[in-house]
């Protein structure tokens, strides 16, 4: 369990310090604001759509290293999903940051290395970290606003 432990570690210090699909995005189709007050973490994360596909996201924040990592581990994650992916993923990660499921039992599971995040779940005050990116997305996905470039926002208080 230790080195399982240390490989999502290594996994979350990775995406901190190269977090994928960082900026801002021209021309998106949705986008919102997240914040974690809690923590002091902010995020925002925009998403473009063909159709019922996610073509790309990026985000841009500051926070600390779990909420950055689960920001680019997101991004990621549901590029070229459709929405209804990336909402079951939304309520797997979820479930997963708060113990409600068992963390995967290695890296090779559907969560692919969102199971690096499953270890937040020991640590009640760091899952608003962890779901902060996922409730953001979710909510720029909701937005019904969506295209009209107005922007959502979610706090995780
Ligand atoms: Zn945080």
């Amino acid at each position: 369990m230790s080195d399982l432990t240390e490989l999502y570690q290594s996994v979350i210090l990775d995406h901190n310090r190269r977090p994928q699909n960082k900026g801002a995005m021209e021309q998106a189709d949705a986008h919102a604001d997240g914040r974690n007050p809690l923590c002091g973490d902010q995020l925002t994360v925009w998403l473009r759509f063909d159709g019922d596909v996610i073509t790309d996201v990026t985000f841009v924040g500051t926070g600390c290293a779990i909420s950055q990592a689960s920001a680019s581990l997101m991004t990621q994650a549901i590029k070229g999903k459709t929405r209804a992916e990336a909402e079951s993923m939304f309520t797997q990660v979820h479930d997963m940051v708060r113990g409600h499921t068992p963390p995967p039992a290695d890296a090779r599971g559907p969560l692919g290395a969102l199971a690096a995040l499953s270890g937040v779940s020991r640590f009640p005050v760091r899952v608003k970290c962890a779901s902060l990116a996922w409730h953001t997305m979710k909510a720029a996905m909701d937005d019904p606003s969506a295209g009209a470039g107005q922007v959502a926002s979610v706090s995780t208080e």
